[in-house]
C-alpha cells in the first residue's frame, strides 16, 4: 500500500525528564467545570453530568510557541486548565480506578474565540469553529504522575504581560479528574495518548498581536503563548 502524499507526523508532547515523547491521539475538553467561570459567562452550572467538545490533535501545539492571531475572531480569548494524559486504556472506568489510567498532567490553554462561540452558542449550533481550530490546543511538557502525584488541589494561574488574569485552585472543579474519566468512560473507549483539557476557572479574557500569556500549575508545569504581531494569512 502507498500513500497518496506522505501523512502528517504523529503529533505528541514531551515529557519531562525523559527524551520520549507522548503521541497524541484525541483531544477531549470539558466544559463548564468550574462554577465561577460558567457564570462569568453566564451560563447555568449542571453538577450532575459534565459535557464535552474536542479538538484535533492537529491543533497541538507547543508550549513557548508564537502563534498567528486567528482567523475569524475579534475577540480571542485563553482559558488556563490542567490537561489529564491518559496512559492505559480503559472502559466503563470506575472512578476508584480512574487514576490507575492517568499516565501525567500539563498544563493547557484552551485557546477559544469567544465571539464565534457566543453566536454558535445562542444558535445551539456545534462549537467547532470557536474551539477547534489552528494552534488552539496548547500543551505544555507532560509532568508523569510517577513523578507528581495526582494533584488534587493546586493554584492554578495565568498571566498576560505579567498581569495576572487568572487565579484558582484546581480543587475547586466541579467534576474532579476521576469523575471526568469515570464519565467519559462510558462513551468512549479511552486510549493511550488521549487528552483530557479539564475546564477553565474564571478570569478568561482577550488577548491580541503581541501579547505573552503565561500559566502554570502548581506542582504540574508551566506554559506560554505568544501571539505574534502578524495576523493569520
Ligand atoms: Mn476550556
Amino acid at each position: 500500500m502507498k500513500y497518496l502524499f506522505t501523512p502528517p507526523a504523529v503529533p505528541s508532547v514531551p515529557i519531562r525528564g525523559s527524551d520520549e515523547h507522548f503521541p497524541i491521539r484525541r483531544i477531549f475538553c470539558v466544559g463548564r467545570n468550574y462554577e465561577a467561570h460558567a457564570r462569568e459567562l453566564g451560563n447555568e452550572v449542571d453538577r450532575e453530568t459534565p459535557f464535552y467538545f474536542t479538538k484535533s490533535s492537529a491543533h497541538y501545539v507547543s508550549s513557548g510557541a508564537t502563534v498567528a492571531y486567528p482567523p475569524g475572531t475579534a475577540n480571542y480569548h485563553h482559558e488556563m486548565e490542567l490537561v489529564v494524559a491518559i496512559g492505559k486504556a480503559g472502559f466503563q472506568i470506575p472512578e476508584g480506578k480512574a487514576l490507575a489510567h492517568v499516565f501525567g498532567y500539563a498544563c493547557g490553554l484552551d485557546m477559544t474565540r469567544r465571539d464565534l462561540q457566543k453566536q454558535l452558542r445562542d444558535k445551539q449550533l456545534p462549537w467547532d469553529l470557536a474551539k477547534d481550530f489552528e494552534n488552539a490546543a496548547v500543551v505544555s511538557t507532560l509532568a508523569p504522575a510517577s513523578d507528581i502525584g495526582h494533584p488534587g488541589k493546586a493554584k492554578i494561574e495565568l498571566k498576560v504581560n505579567g498581569d495576572i488574569r487568572q487565579s484558582s485552585n484546581i480543587g475547586l472543579m466541579i467534576h474532579p479528574v476521576p469523575a471526568i474519566i469515570a464519565h467519559l468512560s462510558r462513551f468512549y473507549h479511552l486510549q493511550p495518548g488521549d487528552l483530557i483539557f479539564t475546564g477553565t476557572p474564571e478570569g478568561v479574557g482577550p488577548v491580541i498581536a503581541g501579547d505573552r500569556i503565561e500559566g502554570m500549575i502548581e506542582g504540574v508545569g508551566e506554559i506560554a503563548l505568544n501571539i505574534g504581531l502578524a495576523k493569520s494569512p
